[in-house]
């Protein structure tokens, strides 16, 4: 009777280490993992595609530059055509032919400066993408944060329930016994006691020698006896 209500205790055991050990195998530590991993490849990506952008924003500023010094000499030439200071027909045919070669300059750059903000389109909208990518990865990351949150406290709450009820099961057990049994489940990978069923022990699920099974058949009820293959106590 008593080794059968340590079959009881054993069973609260055996649900509290399997519950205990799921805690640390819940499927959203894999998915935050590889959160974290898809984050870090986007990270890298993305900043791949801003340095390409930053050049891209670089050569548009330097061709903006170059423009716009131009423009400086163009405004300085149109001056010295049209306040008098130049007269002589020579020197006016110059400036024009200077006008003409600095104008041509001037549309080279500005539709380098065009060529810039086309090239940075392409990039800009990849950027958003993956600004996207993240966001979904962050929304993701919160979801299955509260997941593991529910599963951990739903968890602790069934490995609550279970200590409890051991702690009713092992109640009416003599201590000593207790301490054998305990002491037997550590050494047999938390299966301390387990039935003995047509002759087979369900633990390592070996059958007992008929002679040795005619010997623990005779040994008196609250006799501990074990298994010869994996040393639990059986329960006739
Ligand atoms: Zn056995």
């Amino acid at each position: 009777m008593t080794l059968a209500q340590l079959l009881v205790v054993q069973v609260h055991d055996t649900a509290i280490d399997r519950l205990t050990h799921s805690l640390t195998t819940l499927p959203e530590f894999a998915a935050l993992t590889a959160l974290d991993d898809e984050q870090a490849y986007l990270v890298a990506e993305r900043a791949l595609v801003a340095e390409q952008r930053h050049q891209v924003e670089r050569e548009q500023k330097r061709h903006e530059d170059e423009a716009g010094l131009v423009t400086a000499r163009i405004d300085k030439e149109n001056l010295r055509l049209y306040d008098g200071s130049v007269a002589g027909h020579k020197e006016l045919t110059s400036i024009q032919d200077e006008l003409t070669t600095l104008n041509r300059r001037r549309a080279e750059f500005e539709d380098q400066v065009l060529e810039a903000m086309e090239a940075g389109e392409p990039l800009d909208a990849a950027l958003g993408e993956f600004d996207d990518k993240l966001a979904s990865v962050e929304t993701r990351r919160e979801q299955a944060t509260e997941s593991l949150a529910a599963s951990q406290a739903s968890i602790k709450a069934e490995i609550e329930s279970e200590q409890a009820q051991r702690v009713e099961a092992v109640a009416p057990i003599a201590p000593a016994l207790v301490e054998v049994y305990e002491q037997t489940r550590a050494d047999c990978g938390g299966v301390g006691i387990c039935k003995l069923i047509d002759k087979t022990c369900q633990g390592c699920h070996l059958s007992l020698p008929a002679v040795e099974y005619d010997r623990i058949r005779k040994e008196p009820d609250e006799t501990i006896v074990r298994c010869g293959e994996c040393n639990r106590i059986l329960v006739r």
